[in-house]
């Protein structure tokens, strides 16, 4: 795997390392496009800042500190520089905005949290047996992937549903037959194969081949040593192999603007 478009800084408080480390990691793993996707900064509108995103203070920092990297490596790998961002219905504009004026390359859509975040948003690691909360995460990810600013969708298969198969079935085909229409990709997300999370979900992918919507692979690397991590791969591609997925390879980034 060349290529991985998933990848934090320090600047997210939950990350470690120097940014350099990660692009040192990215050249020794044989990495040939990489792209930074530290999570969006944003403050809403009573002041209240969600501590696990770029401070917006430092949000120029982390673009301006990064391009200059990018050129002290230009020879050995490609760099773009974006965002995971969520997609809150209430605050997309603003959010988007914020992106555009530092000139962010790409987004992704990480959608950690339905109905908007903050006041009253809820985390969509959950575990949650709920289905009305399922159905809106899959409203707003399928609103998100029609906005046709999102190059694909991270670790979708992010909201933890403990509730009735069936429901989970519909809803699941659902996401994925958009995802196959838009032709938006699902990403299969190693931090969950290194950290053992519930997901990759077996029973996310299980739809998603049958459906056939096409499949990447990130790293969501919040360690320079992530990327160095070859048996997550083995993980990727056997998960690949038992539910015949559709992967694309190397995902298509689209302009945000
Ligand atoms: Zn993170
Ligand atoms: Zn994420």
């Amino acid at each position: 795997m060349d290529y991985n478009f998933h990848t934090h800084t320090k600047r997210c408080r939950h990350a470690t390392g120097n940014d350099e480390d990660y692009i040192k990691c990215a050249i020794e793993a044989g990495i040939k496009h990489l792209g930074f996707s530290d999570h969006a900064p944003f403050i809403f509108p009573d002041g209240f800042e969600n501590r696990y995103r770029i401070p917006m203070s430092e949000g120029e920092s982390y673009i301006s500190d990064l391009k200059i990297l990018r050129e002290k490596y230009r020879n050995q790998i490609e760099i773009k520089i974006g965002f995971e961002m969520e997609y809150y219905p209430k605050y997309f504009n603003e959010m988007l905005d914020i992106a555009r004026k530092l000139e962010a390359e790409y987004l992704i859509l990480g959608q950690h949290f339905i109905l908007s975040e903050y006041p009253n948003g809820i985390g969509a690691g959950g575990p949650t047996d709920n289905s009305e909360y399922l159905k809106i995460y899959v409203d707003e990810v399928i609103e998100a992937m029609k906005t046709g600013v999102f190059s694909y969708v991270a670790h979708p298969d992010v909201m933890c549903f403990t509730g009735n198969d069936l429901v989970y079935e519909s809803e699941i085909t659902r996401l994925c037959l958009a995802s196959r229409k838009l032709d938006i990709p699902l990403e299969i997300n190693l931090a969950g194969v290194r950290y053992n999370k519930f997901y990759p979900a077996e029973k996310f992918w299980k739809i998603a081949g049958i459906v056939g919507a096409p499949v990447t692979i990130g790293y969501d690397a919040h360690r320079a040593k992530d990327l160095l991590n070859t048996e997550q791969l083995i993980s990727a591609e056997s998960l690949m192999n038992r539910y015949n997925l559709n992967y694309i390879g190397i995902p298509k980034l689209k302009p945000i603007w």
